[in-house]
């Protein structure tokens, strides 16, 4: 874990003046610039990490400190104007301290003249001054800029731990686990789990599969009268499936962790299997273009046939 390299960079005093964060979208990159900036100026650090919670950490995370500046692009690139705006501000009387620290969020999408600019600014580094470049796209970065940083690659987190973050930010278990299958992207997972549509797409999706366990005729006439009127993409009507597989995943899953208890489940594992199959033909289908309705009500009536 680059967290884990990170402190102990700062336990041995050797951390870099200018990092390249690189990894895909939801792989901690922010996070990790946030709790880097913090270590530097924590009041009350506890065991080599920052404590969250002094005055200088709470300003970090909310972007309100004056020597940690955040920069992100503005429209589809990040001009040399913000650069120079950068320069402006750390050179200004009145900072907290020598120390300084800018994040500058998806890095590849400098401008010519923004780049070179910040490379002046990396080629003459201050001692107290440390860049951390946020990037998905490594290779578009200058080369001369690489080179000046301290290249940390981020990888995607672990369901469960993509889970866990999204408990820690008050997302409910159960709807965490959803937006695990629907997104690697932390922020967006969070955004997500806001909209109603999703909060009215998982109850549908939950609904529906009560139905269909209770092996309830409900369930046909339910494709049409809900389902269908949910969800209305493609995109949408592929994640109904995925939503409608995992609870089938957790109930079968249910089934196993029951068979210490009984043994005659074999049967039931069996069907259970058979259940989510079915679910993954239908996904099949509908990729193939088969209509949304049609697909569902092929996947009930065969999820039904053996009340
Ligand atoms: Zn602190």
């Amino acid at each position: 874990m680059v967290m884990i390299q990170l402190q102990r960079s700062y336990q041995q005093g050797t951390i870099a003046h200018a990092y390249l964060f690189e990894g895909e979208v939801g792989t901690g990159k922010k996070e990790t610039a946030i709790w880097l900036a913090q270590l530097l100026f924590c009041q009350n650090i506890q065991n080599d990490a920052p404590c969250n919670t002094c005055h200088n950490c709470l300003r970090i995370k909310a972007n309100e400190h004056p020597d940690v500046q955040q920069i992100k692009p503005d429209g589809q690139t990040i001009k040399v104007q913000q650069i120079r705006d950068l320069k402006t501000e750390f050179s200004k009387s009145g900072v907290e301290t020598k120390k300084k620290v800018f994040i500058i969020e998806s890095a590849e999408k400098m401008s010519a003249g923004a780049a070179n600019s910040l490379l002046k600014f990396l080629e003459e580094p201050d001692g107290q001054m440390m860049a951390i470049l946020l990037t998905e796209g490594k290779a578009r970065i200058l080369p001369t800029i690489q080179s000046r940083c301290q290249i940390l690659h981020f990888s995607n987190l672990s369901r469960d731990q993509f889970i866990k973050e999204l408990e820690n930010k008050g997302v409910s278990q159960k709807k965490a686990e959803y937006l695990s299958h629907l997104t690697g992207d932390l922020e967006k997972a969070v955004e997500i789990s806001q909209d109603e549509w999703f909060n009215e797409a998982r109850e549908a999706t939950d609904k529906w599969f009560t139905q269909l366990l209770n092996k309830d005729f409900q369930a046909f006439v339910y494709v049409q009268k809900k389902v269908c009127k949910v969800f209305k993409e493609k995109e949408q009507q592929l994640l109904a499936l995925d939503l409608l597989m995992l609870s089938y995943q957790r109930h079968f899953e249910m089934l196993i962790g029951g068979l210490a208890v009984k043994k005659d489940n074999s049967y039931l594992i069996q069907k259970s299997v058979a259940e989510i199959e079915i679910i993954f033909n239908g996904k099949r289908k509908l990729e193939a273009n088969v209509s949304f309705q049609n697909v569902c009500e092929q996947m009930v009536w065969l999820l039904l046939k053996d009340r």
